[in-house]
């Protein structure tokens, strides 16, 4: 059985009017922020199929049949699909966020429960028990902060600004540059407040402005965000931060307890079933600086790790994703190719066209197009010039 999938369009403020239309052509009679595309069966915005000439929610026929669509082998654990693919499309920066681990998850969650505190409170951090591994493989260039920099390299950037209203916060890690000297750092600047804040923030404009050569990529990066966040703390990240433009056709990962920010671009993510996003800045939102810094690790991840590369298999570009929630795959399938499942799995036209084949149903599936399968089908194939991006566990 083939189904296409019928899927739920997010608009936030960051979200392209035109990235998603112009690439996919998928329509926007509004002309709205349309910021993702979910596809999956998440219960706030699940896709849909067509059942018998009856449009149904995918979480609803999963629930209804969970071995027929997840498989035997699926841990017992998991009543739904455990991950979500999104078509996601950044005109303007999203917060900076640290999703926390699944220890992390499950305690921050269990003591938000007991203090009775709402799903949809404000103060609310914990959306669910899970952690949320992210993926993201770029379809235009696509500008990100992802992890820390390599310590010497924040305390030369620090050094170089020479900001004396942060001197006395930044001087304990540049003398001594470690994990538990950057905590300190990080979480002092992040806590600062009032007129603090404001002269630090002025500071390093002020700073940028007169030395900005020494900054090029900082300084545009600082000048995108002030736009938006004239007095964010955030403006600070990319000093932090490494920043990285993936090419067309790159991925990377996105590891628990790490900061990162999606800036521009259009691509494809997928991450574990999960809503638990921890805010570092470039957010109106509030900031749980205490709860932030105990799910972030303070581990620099060196710059040339940042790409995750793909192992080519028979036809399948397969990255190597180091957790049990997902895999993903960009198959191209030219003169053909067998592909055997034993989960549910979601097929989504990056480019071209490509013929889908179950037993004897066949299916079209163009760009823009989605379909997913259940893991009762064992098999399919696929044929034709095109790509695929294909998620599965
Ligand atoms: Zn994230």
């Amino acid at each position: 059985m083939i189904y296409t999938l019928k899927n739920p369009i997010k608009n936030f403020p960051w979200g392209s009017r035109t990235a998603i239309f112009d690439y996919f052509g998928i329509e926007n009679p509004n002309s709205d922020h349309q910021a993702e595309l979910w596809m999956g069966a998440h219960p706030l915005a699940s896709s849909s199929i067509s059942v018998d000439g009856v449009e149904v929610h995918l979480c609803d026929v999963i629930s209804q049949n969970p071995e027929y669509w997840l498989g035997k082998q699926a841990p017992t654990s998991i009543a739904s699909l455990p991950f979500l693919m999104k078509i996601l499309a950044a005109e303007e920066p999203l917060s900076i966020q640290v999703h926390p681990s699944k220890h992390g998850a499950e305690q921050g969650f269990a003591l938000e429960n007991k203090k009775a505190i709402p799903l949809d409170a404000a103060s609310r951090n914990y959306k669910d028990d899970n952690h949320k591994p992210e993926l993201v493989y770029a379809i235009t260039p696509y500008l990100a902060m992802n992890g820390f920099r390599e310590f010497e390299s924040i305390v030369i950037l620090f050094d170089c600004l020479n900001l004396i209203s942060i001197e006395d916060i930044f001087a304990p890690f540049k003398s001594k540059p470690c994990s538990t000297s950057l905590k300190t750092f990080f979480s002092a600047l992040l806590s600062l407040t009032g007129e603090k804040k404001d002269k630090a923030i002025s500071e390093l404009i002020y700073t940028l402005k007169i030395n900005g050569s020494d900054f090029t990529e900082e300084v545009a990066l600082v000048e995108r965000f002030q736009k938006l966040y004239p007095k964010d703390i955030g403006l600070f990240s990319p000093f932090f931060l490494n920043v990285i433009e993936l090419k067309p056709g790159e991925a990377m990962f996105l590891y628990a307890e790490t900061p990162h920010a999606y800036i521009h671009g259009l691509g494809v993510e997928i991450m574990a079933n999960s809503d638990n996003v921890l805010r570092a800045g470039l957010t109106p939102k509030h900031i749980d600086v205490e709860e932030l810094v105990n799910n972030t690790k303070f581990e620099p991840i060196p710059f040339s790790d940042l790409r995750m590369k793909a192992e080519s298999i028979e036809g399948r570009e397969v990255y190597p994703i180091p957790v049990e929630d997902f895999k993903f795959d960009i198959l191209t399938p030219g003169e053909g190719h067998d592909i055997s499942v034993s989960s549910a799995e979601i097929l989504l036209c990056l480019s071209g066209s490509v013929v889908v084949k179950v037993d004897s149903e066949i299916r079209l599936v163009t760009k823009g197009e989605s379909v997913i399968f259940p893991a009762a089908i064992e098999n399919y194939s696929v044929l034709g010039e095109g790509q695929l991006a294909r998620a599965y566990y």
